[in-house]
């Protein structure tokens, strides 16, 4: 029997109709004999909401209490689309996370998921029912509800479909697939039929709209994403293995298709510690602390020592940066460092492929495009199939539009 984990984003429950139309297509898979089980995120902007209501009664919310609270959102939506279901004359019931058997650590507002307990799933599909289950939240050894971090339903999403050994995950949502571009920022952007999970990771990881936890899961689990629309009946983009080393019969040996696509992201942070004593263990004393408090660092950059002090940058999102300089500036004094600065007006541009990493001149080639641009570069990384560059957020779309004209990405065979 085919088992396949639908999940629905907060656009695609906005309203009423909005959950009606879900529940008619998941009626439809359901017709075709397949075993479903459905992960919601909250209506609309609902999660939005009820973190202003938070910090309008309260200046710094209890994480714990926020938690709880946020995981209602879910609970809403996912407990309408069981009664709408049941409406249409099918056989379903709703889930909580914890019900579910989604089991975090206890990191409330960002808590990873340990495991996924699917036996009560596993139970309700036995009796012939649709299982919906409230996406973005699980429940710690201790009892008490966690959130997986902003848009995590994806990944609650991924983890059922892996823990219940699913053929499919498909993402519906309110874009038709994954672009080569944002398209709203690109017009030309070209909609991708497939991609490889480690380029999806790096995209969804600089921009593209998915959790890139669900597209780590996707891959160590082998769970194939199909991303299409809720609203509209068009093929979407299939996220899978793609044995990128065999050859295609469409290109020469060695030319096959290298950069996949162009991301963003606008919510930049960078923090400078200023003058940092050049000494082994400096750097580790400067980062276990926020990875402690679960702050992800992303590009960093040490420079040279001059009179063996340093300037180290670093850069997070937006939401961390709070959080990041609290916890750097009490490092401060330890450190032996001078002092923190930080900018938080900056963007991500980066072009990813898995066909760059032994091909000389990518990066080159993308330093030109911007230049002939007028954009400057703050900072620049590189991984294997990723180079990315630190800019104002003012230029981050006008990059994005530069490099996929650059690199051709408007043309079927880039
Ligand atoms: N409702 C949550 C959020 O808005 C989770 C999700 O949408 O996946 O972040
Ligand atoms: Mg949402």
């Amino acid at each position: 029997m085919t088992l396949l984990v639908h999940k629905y984003g907060g656009s695609s429950v906005a309203d009423a109709d909005r959950i009606l139309n879900v529940a008619r297509r998941i009626c439809r898979d359901r017709d075709s004999g397949a075993d479903i089980v459905a992960v919601v995120s909250a209506m609309g902007d609902t999660t939005d909401e009820l973190i202003e209501l938070a910090n309008t009664v309260s200046p710094n919310p209890d994480p714990r209490e926020l938690d709880l609270l946020l995981s209602t959102g879910e609970l809403v939506s996912c407990t309408l689309l069981t009664m709408a279901l049941r409406s249409l004359g099918y056989q379903a019931i709703s889930l909580s996370g914890s019900q579910a058997g989604i089991h975090t650590d206890t990191m409330y507002g960002r808590a990873r998921i340990s495991r996924v307990d699917p036996d009560r799933v596993k139970n309700e599909l036995s009796r012939g029912r649709i299982a919906v289950v409230a996406g973005f939240q699980g429940i710690t050894e201790d009892l008490d509800i966690t959130t997986l971090g902003r848009g995590g339903s994806d990944t609650t999403a991924v983890a059922l479909a892996a823990a219940l050994n699913a053929d499919r995950c498909d993402i519906y949502t309110d874009v038709e697939g994954i672009y080569t571009a944002d398209p709203r920022i690109v017009p030309e952007a070209r909609k991708m039929r497939e991609i490889g999970y480690m380029e999806m990771l790096e995209l969804a990881s600089y921009g593209a709209k998915m959790h890139p936890r669900s597209i780590e899961l996707g891959a160590a689990y082998r769970v194939p994403i199909y991303v299409a629309s809720s609203l509209v009946d068009a093929p979407g983009t299939l996220i899978h293995q793609i044995p990128d080393l065999l050859p295609d019969g469409e290109h020469s040996m060695e030319e096959r298709v290298k950069v996949t696509g162009i991301a963003s992201q606008s919510n930049v942070a960078k923090i400078t510690v200023r003058s940092v004593p050049d000494r082994p263990g400096v750097a580790a004393a400067l980062f276990e602390p926020l990875a402690a408090v679960g702050v992800s660092v992303d590009t960093i950059v040490q420079n040279t020592s001059v009179e063996r002090f340093t300037d180290i940058s670093f850069t997070v999102t937006r939401d961390d940066l709070a959080l990041a300089l609290r916890e750097v500036e009490g490092l401060i004094p330890s450190l032996g460092a001078s002092g923190v600065v930080s900018d938080a007006t900056l963007a991500s541009v980066s072009v990813v492929g898995s066909g760059m990493q032994n091909t000389p001149g990518y990066a080159s080639r993308m330093f030109r495009f911007l230049a002939d641009g007028n954009v400057n570069i703050d900072m620049i990384t590189t991984s294997e199939i990723r180079i990315s560059c630190i800019v104002r957020e003012s230029d981050a779309a006008e990059a994005v539009r530069l490099l996929h004209r650059g690199f051709q990405l408007d043309r079927e065979d880039g």
